[in-house]
């Protein structure tokens, strides 16, 4: 393995290319700037690209999304880097960024796959699919969703038999088991940290029963479920595959919850469970619904007008604590909730739970910036050091944040998040560049 650090220069460095990242680079290179985005999964796009609709217009994400992340990466002055991970970042003292780059081997020459599937078809070895969040199987020979971009085969090493059978098949010989790690030093004037958020983890909250009971599934899955590219044509409780006609959605699951360490309010999951509940509406009109919630928060524009309408197409929603699910023989679920309305404890019967999962910090962020530099608020994410005046400043001088790096948002709200933060880094590198 190649350990030789090859030397790189950019204006900026953009660290993540969820919703937030792409949109700062597109900003930095419209402006005339050389970006490197660096992303750690195999496609751009980060959580945005694999939702289904988006509240509150209910347009259709990913047809949001494809064209933004295809002028992403056609741009001219956007390098992207995936499979990549910046593992450390240091100031020099002529106000210079450096940072160390480690790109992993896709094992695939991304410009010569023609995505034909033949790889994935031939290789016998099934994993878990992390990109249909355990719903389905993949290969280890893998295309990683329809609209991934880039739209390319990787192989998964980790599970890889070697076999061969891949690259016996590949029309265009791109597969290449020779590819080595490569290492980068980065020379930037100036940092973007877009590195999102990432989902709680329902184990944590082992009394409802998330894995033990496979007819409790995430938001998340829930999201793959009701997408156009999803993994099944319609939606299925994943026990039996029978289509669900009674689904329960358990809202705050590990946010506002002081027993897990997250007392604060993950801002979206509210309009997204009422979203998802909209469509689910649509996809099984014989389907009950329910919503069990503490406080409906539908603070942003059109969001109460959007909660009227899921009221209005029969959603039900009950104001209730859910203490506890348990699992009946045919796959059932038994809610027991405080009715908080009523003041009493009940227990209610679903054939399908969703967890509206919270959104935390993203921990792989935490040590990059050397002595501890880069400051955190008290739930790890990347501190505003000028909230009022300007949000997308760090405790560093010419690296910003982007997003939800800096705590849970929705998509708008990351985009002008994103719009903010490339503003103040172009101020920073015009700035920098008359003195
Ligand atoms: C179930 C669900 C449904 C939702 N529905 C809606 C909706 O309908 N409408 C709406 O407005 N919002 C919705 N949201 C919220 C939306 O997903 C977020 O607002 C949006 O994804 C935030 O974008 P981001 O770029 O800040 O973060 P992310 O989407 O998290 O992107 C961050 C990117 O950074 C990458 N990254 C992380 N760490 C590193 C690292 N160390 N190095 C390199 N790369 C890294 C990640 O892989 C990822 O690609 C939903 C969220 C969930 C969970
Ligand atoms: S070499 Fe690996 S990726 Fe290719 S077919 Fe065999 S197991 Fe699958
Ligand atoms: S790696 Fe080869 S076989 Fe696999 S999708 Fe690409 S071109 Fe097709």
């Amino acid at each position: 393995m190649s350990s030789e650090n090859k030397t790189i220069k950019f204006d900026a460095l953009i660290v993540g290319a969820g919703i937030a990242g792409g949109e700062a680079a597109l900003n930095l290179a419209n402006s005339g700037y050389k970006v490197l985005l660096v992303e750690k999964e195999r496609s751009i796009g980060g959580k945005m690209i694999l939702l289904s609709k988006v509240f509150p217009t209910l347009d259709c994400s990913a047809c949001i999304t494809t064209p933004k992340v295809s002028e992403i990466a056609r741009h001219k002055n956007i390098t992207i880097f995936t499979e990549s991970e910046v593992t450390d970042i240091s100031k020099t003292a002529d106000n210079d960024f450096i940072a160390h780059i480690t790109k992993k081997p896709r094992y695939v020459h991304v410009e010569d796959c023609t995505a034909c599937q033949l790889c994935e078809k031939a290789c016998p070895v099934s994993v878990r699919d992390q990109y249909q969040y355990g719903l389905i199987g993949r290969k280890a020979a893998f295309i990683p969703f329809s609209i991934a971009n880039p739209k390319a085969a990787a192989i998964d090493i980790e599970n890889c038999t070697l076999c061969g059978a891949c690259e016996k098949v590949c029309p265009t010989s791109c597969i290449d088991f020779t590819m080595e790690t490569e290492y980068f030093e980065l020379h930037a004037k100036t940092v973007i940290m877009a590195s999102g958020f990432s989902l709680f983890d329902p184990l944590e909250i082992p009394r409802y029963g998330y894995e033990r009971y496979k007819n409790v599934i995430t938001s998340m899955q829930m999201e793959r479920e009701i997408a156009p590219t999803r993994p099944y044509n319609t939606i299925l409780r994943p026990g039996d595959g029978k289509v669900p006609d009674k689904i329960a959605y358990v809202l705050c699951v590990g946010s506002r919850d002081q027993t897990v360490g997250n007392p604060i309010c993950s801002q979206i999951c509210c309009m997204y469970s009422i979203k998802q509940a909209q469509l689910l509406m649509g996809a099984l009109p014989m389907a009950d619904v329910t919503i069990y919630y503490i406080n409906i928060r539908s603070f942003g524009k059109g969001f109460e007008e959007f909660y009227q309408q899921a009221k209005g197409m029969g959603v039900n929603f009950v104001k209730g604590k859910v203490g506890k699910i348990s699992e009946l023989e045919n796959g059932n679920l038994i809610l027991r909730y405080e009715d908080i309305s009523e003041g009493v404890v009940k227990e209610a019967e679903h054939d399908m739970v969703v967890l509206s999962v919270g959104a935390k910090s993203n921990p792989s962020v935490a040590n990059i910036f050397q002595e501890g530099r880069l400051k955190f608020d008290p739930y790890n994410f990347i501190a505003q050091s000028d909230l009022m005046g300007s949000p997308s400043k760090t405790s560093i001088e010419g690296v910003f944040v982007a997003g939800t790096a800096t705590g849970p948002m929705d998509i708008p709200d990351s985009i002008l998040s994103a719009g903010s933060a490339s503003s103040d880094a172009i101020s920073y590198l015009i700035q920098h560049e008359t003195v």
